[in-house]
């Protein structure tokens, strides 16, 4: 089913946010447009594409035992460059996100740790840490399903840190002390006079 007539389906087994973001979708002038097979489609065909493909992973996790329901997919100029699904409990590594494995794979293969004007398709709402990758990667834009809030519902503490991320540092659950050191200000000084260094 494409997805301008998702959006307008009253299939009450479609949960209606997701429902609305396909409306969203269906009106958006934005694309990640590129290559012959997606130039041939509309906008919201090309968002369905590479929704699909990040559900079909998130699925691959809950179904394989790889990890949490989250996929995602990376693309630039109309091909896919990266994807990822979470693999926290079968790898034992709390930072490998769906998002993070994707950024990951996305810069191995395009030889570059600069993202630029690549797109992220992500079945949830990144949680901060993957926001946080994705700002790293000068990534363009997200789209995405699932909100924080909806993650927290299935037992997820996105919504949590998020919370965090507004509180001073001494109000925070975790505690993070400031320790005065000279070799911090030595080790500073060494990045800024290098001559041969390659900034990001
Ligand atoms: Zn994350």
């Amino acid at each position: 089913m494409q997805l301008k007539n998702l959006a307008a389906s009253e299939d009450s087994s479609i949960p209606q946010e997701f429902v609305i973001l396909l409306a969203n979708l269906a009106a958006s002038g934005e694309c990640a447009r590129g290559d012959s097979t997606t130039n041939r489609m509309s906008d919201p065909e090309i968002h369905e594409k590479y929704l699909m493909e990040a559900f079909d992973e998130a699925f691959r996790s809950v179904e394989g035992n790889i990890g949490g329901p989250f996929g995602a997919v990376i693309v630039k100029d109309g091909i896919v460059i990266g994807k990822g699904v979470n693999r926290v409990t079968s790898r034992n590594d709390p930072t490998a996100h769906a998002e993070i494995e994707a950024i990951r794979e996305a810069a191995k293969n395009i030889h570059d740790f600069n993202l630029s004007g690549a797109i992220l398709y992500s079945t949830c709402e990144p949680c901060p840490m993957c926001l946080s990758a994705i700002y790293w990667a000068n990534i363009t834009g997200v789209y995405f399903c699932s909100t924080r809030h909806d993650a927290e519902a299935i037992g997820f503490r996105d919504n949590h840190i998020y919370e965090e991320l507004n509180l001073l540092p001494d109000q925070r659950s975790i505690f993070f002390r400031k320790i005065d050191h000279p070799i911090a200000v030595k080790l500073s000084r060494t990045w800024s006079e290098k001559k041969d260094k390659k900034p990001y």
